[in-house]
């Protein structure tokens, strides 16, 4: 749909109004945009009467643990009992922050069989059908914050967005656009930042909290991955940093350490595509950052199992890291002889 359209708005509105007890629900690894904008709903809904509840598929990193109603956040891996009987007795689910149940894992069986009404709000390109009924998919929102802000207006909900709601929806607009630095070139991205403003959220805080806040170790990790881990493929203007588990022990990793680490690579002259691979237990996690005409979720679509946006996506492997490195480095070099992009 196109932000202009209201007709889905309409539809949210009305269940809203109609629902006492509502489960949201972001992607795994939950990142600022998707717990800004399950905790901006919560409060707001919250602030409305609502029985409301946030359920994350996995634990979110520190630096967001700032955010008001963060402490009644249910982490469904670490408590699937309370989660199921949750979601078993809710109204009304609202999915924000990703488009097909394969983005929140092992949660999704839950709503493979549960016949609860679903909301989807969302601002990634091609949603799966199968998500939810309802489906407020506008790709050129900046974040499914600026999306969320723009949903509750339109619905006229706008007076029940708290301060406190209004610093998680902040959150997720600024790190979804690395502080308005990318996709954040459409005028209302603003107009609605300087309605935030106007409800008394600390900018600078968030901004403390989020980026000036790291741990030591954080800092170093960084510093090992910049300086002994980055590689460059100039054939393809590509850069990429991988990291090993016993590295990250090194430096006792937490999770949300290494967000950011990809945008970085992306800062090299010459590069236009920047990756990071990150060893898991079970898998090697792939972050993809572009610029220009790359297209980071057709590649991670077609060659990791993964999709995201055009200028930002991610995917996994199940191969061994090193293995994934060079099967990284072959399919890139198919993929730019078979297209212009690169
Ligand atoms: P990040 O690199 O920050 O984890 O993710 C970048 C973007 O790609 C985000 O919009 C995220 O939702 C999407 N993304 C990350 N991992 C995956 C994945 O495994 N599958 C899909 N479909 N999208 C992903
Ligand atoms: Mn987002």
């Amino acid at each position: 749909m196109n932000i202009k359209d209201k007709s889905q708005i309409e539809l949210f509105k009305t269940k809203i109004i109609n629902s006492q007890k509502v489960v949201i629900v972001p992607h795994n690894n939950p990142d600022g945009d998707a717990l800004g904008s399950s905790l901006g709903l919560y409060n707001t809904l919250k602030n409305m009467g609502k029985e409301a509840s946030v359920i994350t598929p996995n634990e979110f990193p520190d630096f967001l643990n700032w955010m008001h109603g963060v402490e009644d956040v249910i982490i469904y891996d670490k408590n699937v009992k309370k989660a199921k009987a949750l979601i078993k007795e809710s109204e009304l689910v609202l999915f924000v922050d990703f488009n097909a149940l394969s983005r929140i894992k092992l949660m999704g069986e839950v709503f493979e069989k549960d016949e609860t009404p679903r909301i989807m709000i969302d601002h990634h390109p091609f949603p799966e059908a199968s998500t939810a009924e309802i489906q407020i998919s506008v790709p050129e929102a900046s974040s499914t914050c600026e999306l969320l802000f723009h949903v509750l207006n339109e619905a006229g909900f706008k007076e029940y967005i708290t301060k406190e709601a209004a610093e998680c929806i902040y959150a997720g607009i600024m790190t979804d656009t690395g502080s308005l630095n990318y996709n954040s070139s459409r005028p209302e991205t603003y107009l609605i930042v300087a309605d935030l403003l106007r409800m008394g959220i600390d900018k600078e805080h968030i901004h403390h909290m989020i980026f000036h806040n790291n741990s030591f170790d954080r800092m170093r990790l960084l510093g090992h991955a910049l300086g002994e881990k980055m590689e460059r493929i100039p054939e393809q203007k590509a850069a990429f940093i991988s990291l090993s588990q016993e590295e990250l022990k090194r430096f006792n990793f937490k999770p949300g350490d290494t967000e950011g680490f990809v945008n970085q690579a992306l800062w090299i002259e010459g590069v236009d595509l920047s990756a990071l691979f990150t060893e898991k237990k079970d898998l090697v996690k792939i972050s993809f950052r572009s610029r220009g005409g790359f297209p980071a979720n057709k590649f991670s679509e077609t060659y990791f199992n993964g999709g995201g946006h055009f200028n930002a996506a991610g995917g996994e492997s199940k191969l061994k890291l090193d293995e994934t490195v060079e099967r990284f480095k072959k399919v890139l070099k198919e993929f730019c002889e078979a297209n212009d992009f690169c």
